[in-house]
Order: C-alpha cells, then sequence, then structure tokens
C-alpha cells in the first residue's frame, strides 16, 4: 500500500505571522493544501513549545492565538480541507515527548544550530537555560509523528529540527520496532524564501528580532518599514553610480517575492528582474524606483490577505470553533500514535486484559 501523504506543520503563536512565514511556509502549505495531492494536512499552533522561552509571559501566547488564527484563514487556509489545532490540548504529544527524550542525548541537543543561535539571541547563554527549551527539537519530533506526518513544509532554519525527528523515529523503529513514519522536510525552491532576512537585513525575519513586515500591517505601515528601514547599496550614492545588488535588502526581497508579471503591471521599462539588476549595476536606476515597486509587489500580495482578514475579524465565533473542532480531530489521531507506540513500547498495560495472562504464567514459572 502507497505510504498516506500528511502533512503537519506549524507555528509558535509568539506574535503575528509575517512576510517571512508567508514566503518560508504559509504560501507553500495553501498551495499544497489545494493541490489535492494530500490525504491530510494538519497545521498546530504551537503554544507550549511557545512557553518554553516564554514562561512567564503565559498571556502573550494565549493573547497570538487568535493573531496566527487570523494570519492563516486570511492566507487562505481552508478548514475544510485542513485540520487546525492547538498543542497544549493534545495530552499524547507531552507523552511521546517524555519517551523521545530517552532516545536522544544531551550531546546531540547541543549540537543543534537553530537551537545554538536562538539560545544566544535570547540571551539564554547568560540567564540560565530553560531545560524545556533546550529540549524542544524532541517535543517538536512529538509533534510531527503524532500526526503521522511525511512530509512538514517549512523554513530552512528548521532542517536541524526535522533531522533530529528523523535521528528519533530511526531510533525508535530500530529499538521498538517499525512504528513511526519517517518525516521530510520540505523547503522553499527559492533560495531567498527559504530564510527571508528583517527589514533590517539581519539574517532572519523574525517576531522575536522584530524587523518584520506583518500580514497584517496596513499599507501605511508596509510604506514606512520599506522607505524607513531598509537599505539599499551604501555606494550609490547618486542615481548615476553603480549599484551593488549583494547585501541589498530591497534587492533580496525582490529575488523572493516578484514575478515577471509584476514588471508588466508595475515596471514596464524590464521585462524581469534581471533586467532591473543589470540597470541597476550599470548604474542610472535610484533607489526611490526599486523601493516603490517592491511596495507595489507588497501591496498585491497584502492586499487580498487583508480583506479576507477583515471578514474573520468580524466573526470571532467561527474562528474559535474552527479551532475546537480541528482540534478535537487532533486529539483523536494523537491518541491513535500514542497507543501505537505504548503498544510498541510494551508500556500499553490497559489496551486489553493480555498482561493479566503474562502476570500469571511469570508466577506460575517462578513457582517451578
Ligand atoms: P520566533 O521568533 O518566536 O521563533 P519565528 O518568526 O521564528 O518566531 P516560528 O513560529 O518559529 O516563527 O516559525 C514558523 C515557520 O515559519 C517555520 O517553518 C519557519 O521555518 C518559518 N519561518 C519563520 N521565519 C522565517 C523567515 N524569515 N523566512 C522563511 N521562513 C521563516
Ligand atoms: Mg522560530
Amino acid at each position: 500500500m502507497a505510504e498516506k501523504q500528511i502533512i503537519l506543520t506549524g507555528d509558535r503563536p509568539t506574535g503575528r505571522l509575517h512576510l517571512g512565514h508567508y514566503v518560508g511556509s504559509l504560501k507553500r502549505r495553501v498551495e499544497l493544501q489545494n493541490s489535492g495531492m494530500f490525504d491530510e494536512i494538519n497545521i498546530m499552533i504551537a503554544d507550549d513549545q511557545a512557553l518554553t522561552d516564554n514562561a512567564d509571559n503565559p498571556r502573550k501566547i494565549r493573547d497570538n492565538i487568535i493573531n496566527v488564527m487570523l494570519d492563516y484563514l486570511s492566507v487562505g487556509i481552508d478548514p475544510s480541507k485542513t485540520t487546525i489545532c492547538v498543542q497544549s490540548a493534545l495530552p499524547a504529544l507531552h507523552a511521546l515527548t517524555f519517551y523521545y527524550l530517552n532516545l536522544v542525548t544531551t550531546a546531540r541537543l547541543s549540537r543543534n544550530p537553530t537551537v545554538k543561535a536562538e539560545i544566544q539571541m535570547r540571551g539564554f547563554a547568560d540567564e540560565g537555560l530553560p531545560a524545556g527549551f533546550f529540549c524542544y527539537p524532541v517535543s517538536q519530533a512529538a509533534d510531527i509523528t503524532a500526526f503521522n506526518a511525511n512530509v512538514v513544509p517549512v523554513g530552512e532554519d528548521q532542517l536541524p529540527m526535522i533531522e533530529q525527528a528523523r535521528e528519533i523515529v530511526e531510533k525508535f523503529n530500530n529499538v521498538y520496532g517499525e512504528t513511526l513514519v519517517l518525516p521530510k522536510a520540505m523547503i522553499p525552491e527559492n533560495e531567498m524564501q527559504r530564510r527571508l532576512p528583517g527589514v533590517d537585513g539581519k539574517a532572519k525575519m523574525s517576531k522575536s528580532l522584530g524587523n518584520c513586515i506583518y500580514l497584517s500591517d496596513d499599507a501605511k505601515t508596509v510604506k514606512k518599514q520599506v522607505n524607513g528601514k531598509m537599505f539599499t547599496d551604501p555606494l550609490h550614492l547618486k542615481i548615476e553610480d553603480p549599484g551593488h545588488i549583494e547585501g541589498n535588502v530591497v534587492f533580496t526581497y525582490l529575488d523572493a517575492l516578484c514575478t515577471d508579471g509584476h514588471f508588466a503591471e508595475y515596471l514596464p521599462d524590464y521585462a524581469n528582474l534581471e533586467e532591473m539588476k543589470a540597470h541597476y549595476r550599470r548604474g542610472g536606476l535610484g533607489d526611490g524606483t526599486c523601493k516603490k515597486f517592491l511596495i507595489n509587489v507588497m501591496e498585491e500580495m497584502l492586499r487580498p490577505i487583508r480583506a479576507e482578514r477583515a471578514k474573520w475579524e468580524a466573526d470571532i465565533g467561527s474562528v474559535y470553533d474552527i479551532l475546537r473542532e480541528g482540534t478535537a480531530k487532533a486529539v483523536e489521531t494523537t491518541n491513535e500514535t500514542l497507543a501505537r507506540v505504548r503498544k510498541a513500547m510494551r508500556i500499553d498495560y490497559f489496551a486489553d486484559r493480555s498482561i493479566e495472562k503474562e502476570w500469571e504464567a511469570l508466577l506460575k514459572q517462578a513457582k517451578q
């Protein structure tokens, strides 16, 4: 029988979702959802994971669940095709995490480059590192495997997590017998979309770094971010000066976002980005024109998202029900996996009464 095609992805409810999420993961999820090629698509709001570095601020996590829900629905996640659920309401994940923790070493966890960078960024290196945060890749392995996901569409920063999950699956199946599905990461083909930098040019647009353009930002804010925060080429002082593309944030964003169609619509002087870049390099193309074009490209993407968001904002009751129903379904799926895992680990004592017979046989044998 062909393997079932199952997706799991998720986001931490630590803030509103931004363009990095959109190009790195959300857009792909909507395409995959509408492709009809998948048996199941699951999206999880990872509130437990968000608490691993926000333990003192549960309010923030609680408040952002609605923001993330609205972001999902406004980009086109369709609850009739995709199950949306919340992590903390799925007790099976906690149990799986606890078992998987025994299958990894602290040395292996210490080597995870994304976690290492995040520890630095959050100042945990000096203040002390919460054990939960250190171990979150293990809980992520629990999330993925609990849904039997074989495909995980994510940004590049998540590759070490998927690698870790694969190792746990292999180890588990090795020790306890073939039980868990081996997941694969799916990252964007477009290199710039794998890790969109912040408007400040920092390596990653990230809620924690405050360098984002949010999907819910209004047109005025977007314009302000592009014009005020994005640097171009510091050597490109006069329009006639030759310009540099490398490290030029405006061009990085254009690489990630624009299509030939955008040129026809907003900048017909060029057929495509290559022609525009060539002109910039030669000199004679101003930064103002480039930024204006980028704003048009972004606005074309963001306008329908904002309109959809406004509809859902007026109907929070339905949003709540979507999450409640999706979570109820996810409880069943993840409980089934946990039952399978416990059976494989021989700790399914109460699944049936077979252990009663085993105990009796054991005692009889001991007496002989
Ligand atoms: P936090 O700072 O709280 O970790 P975040 O902005 O990194 O927030 P996550 O919720 O951790 O967002 O990530 C959700 C998904 O979005 C992941 O698949 C991640 O790879 C992807 N993603 C996040 N930021 C970017 C980005 N700048 N470019 C591409 N993909 C991204
Ligand atoms: Mg993150």
